[in-house]
């Protein structure tokens, strides 16, 4: 009989193990090597200021991983994974001291938004009845014949279209700053073409599924997919940082939840001088710029209704938004940045000592920068919580070079796993996608598709492609 085939996977971050899962669900034997201490890759929870205080080094907010069509299909709750919804996913706050509040509900977005409430409702509705036809439709490899045709090419018709674009058939600066902080997930300017399709995604999602946070950190969220990997027979090394493939003999199939250029290191010697030159083309995206904080109180929102969201967009309008990503996507630094902030503390008790809270907030930068962008994030938090700075009892800053420090894949601090534009969506990283040069080695992050996110669906897709070569063979 022949013995069970062996698969590796470099990498433990979301999709890593979600690999590492599929893999293991089809009854291969399964190891997991991670180069940290700890497992998770951008979904890891660390005491980064005060003893006590619980922060999220990476992702803070999973609206993708709650509507994931695979992680959803896993019983992660039975692992301890326990989603926290705030009243309202999302809120943005004005400089007329009101906030735009995103609600779940799309009759209560209706009458919240007024005169576009219509047209943002009729905008989302038909992806946010859909979710489980739309997501993975969505989260897959673009090229390909969708299953549900029209509703793609619905969703195509705005989606190709910038953020800007999509913006105009909403008359209120309320209804289009609220977009613009959708779209700029994307890091994208906010005129580029998809940037619409990303706003549109964020909303849907919203809408959908909720933006919810995990109890106890995004910790929570990588220990339960490990839990139930274990179940299955796979074991996950840490601190094993793989330098070279020569280190792996004796896999059937390897996967690698790294980007191209550490690809190149680690396997290079092995690919092909075409596909090395094809993945030397890959573009990374802008960087972030992150700050953690312990806070004595509650963030001093001058608009209460920011506390009713676990995420504030603080960018104000439209404008000022695409002003600050078009700074970013040309090597610039926004004087105003957009800054995307998570106040999980405020709807999950364990997150910080009684009565003390934490805050989450970064903003874009060109990729690698060095500029110390504190003040400037800072300033734009006491634009709409004056005070701000009064409540801090303790902070910790990740510069670009910070962030890859603690994680390899962050290259110069992008999160996506490389820019999200309309070549590198259709092929990411190449033409190849998953695949690679070298037969039974496979990437699996967050730079083949559907790309940046915690999904899993990068690893979901490429161990199945890993799957269905390895019974061929
Ligand atoms: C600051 C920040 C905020 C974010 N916010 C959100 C958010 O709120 N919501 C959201 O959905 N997404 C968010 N993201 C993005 C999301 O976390 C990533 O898209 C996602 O984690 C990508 O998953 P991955 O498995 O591809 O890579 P990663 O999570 O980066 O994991 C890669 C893993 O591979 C390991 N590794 C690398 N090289 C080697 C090697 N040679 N040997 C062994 N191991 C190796 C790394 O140590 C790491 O553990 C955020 C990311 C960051 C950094």
């Amino acid at each position: 009989m022949a013995s069970t085939p062996k698969a590796c996977v470099i990498g433990s971050g979301p999709n890593g193990l979600a690999a590492a899962v599929v893999l293991a669900q089809a009854g291969l034997q399964v190891e997991v090597f991670e180069a940290e201490a700890t497992q998770g890759g951008a979904v890891r929870s660390m005491e980064l200021t005060l003893p006590g205080f619980v922060h999220d080094f990476g992702s803070a907010v999973h609206p993708l991983g709650a509507g994931s069509p695979f992680f959803s299909s896993l019983p992660l709750h039975e692992y301890g994974l326990k989603w926290i919804h705030s009243p309202a996913p999302l809120a943005h706050p004005l400089d007329d001291g009101t906030a735009v509040v995103l609600e779940r509900d799309l009759g209560a977005m209706k009458t919240a938004l007024g005169e576009d409430g219509q047209s943002w409702c009729g905008l989302m509705r038909p992806f946010v009845e859909k979710w489980k036809e739309f997501a993975p439709e969505v989260l897959r490899p673009v090229p390909g014949f969708p299953k549900h045709p029209w509703l793609m090419a619905h969703f195509g018709v705005n989606a190709l279209r910038s953020a800007k674009g999509i913006a105009r058939r909403f008359h209120g600066e309320r209804a289009r700053a609220l977009f613009a902080g959708c779209a700029a997930h994307s890091f994208l300017r906010l005129d580029e073409p998809l940037s619409g399709a990303f706003g549109m995604l964020m909303a849907v999602s919203a809408h959908a599924v909720g933006w919810p946070i995990p109890r106890g950190g995004a910790q929570a969220f990588a220990d339960a997919l490990c839990g139930y990997l274990s179940t299955l027979g796979g074991e996950v090394r840490l601190s094993s940082r793989i330098e070279s493939l020569a280190a792996l003999p004796g896999y059937d199939v390897v996967l690698c939840d790294v980007t191209p250029r550490q690809l190149i290191a680690i396997a290079g010697q092995q690919l092909s001088p075409a596909y090395i030159r094809q993945l030397e083309k890959f573009r990374y995206g802008p960087g972030v710029f992150k700050v953690d904080y312990a806070l004595s109180e509650p963030i001093p929102w001058k608009a209460a209704e920011c506390r009713r969201a676990a995420t504030v967009h603080l960018g104000g309008r439209f404008e000022d938004i695409a002003a600050s990503e078009d700074a970013a996507g040309h090597g610039r630094h926004a004087d105003r940045p957009f800054v995307l902030l998570s106040q999980p503390s405020l709807f999950d008790a364990s997150r910080a000592p009684a009565g003390k809270h934490t805050a989450w907030a970064y903003c874009h930068v060109p990729n690698g920068s060095k500029v110390d962008m504190l003040q400037r994030l800072e300033d734009q938090i006491e634009r709409f919580a004056p005070g701000f700075r009064e409540t801090v009892l303790a902070r910790h800053t990740f510069s670009p070079a910070d962030l890859e420090g603690m994680d390899a894949n962050l290259i110069g601090g992008d999160i996506s796993g490389g820019a999200m534009d309309v070549r590198q969506v259709l092929f990411r990283p190449t033409w190849r996608q998953y695949a690679t040069s070298k037969q039974g080695l496979y990437l699996c992050s967050s730079s083949t598709p559907p790309g940046g996110g915690v999904h899993g669906m990068c690893g979901y897709h490429a161990a199945r492609m890993a799957l269905a070569k390895l019974s061929t063979r």
